[in-house]
């Protein structure tokens, strides 16, 4: 099995989508880094999560996994 970003979850096989892009941090403090996609899932799954873009990330990344995160929830 491929590495993937510490934001994946076990239950969840997809692979990641490309280099982890930003750090999600949990309201406990803990973070986690993670790609577009398993970000994504993380903020569907727990909407108070706080997204940071990593350095050299695309400027929009952030607005991006959020989008995605309130489309999974529907
Ligand atoms: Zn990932």
């Amino acid at each position: 099995m491929t590495t993937r970003c510490t934001a994946a979850r076990a239950a969840d096989r997809s692979p990641c989508t490309g280099p982890a892009t930003v750090t999600i941090q949990d309201r406990r403090g803990a973070a986690l880094t993670g790609c577009e996609l398993h970000a994504a899932h993380l903020v569907a799954a727990r909407p108070d999560v706080q997204i940071v873009a990593l350095p050299g990330a695309p400027a929009d990344t952030v607005r991006v996994i959020v989008a995605a995160g309130a489309q999974m929830r529907r």
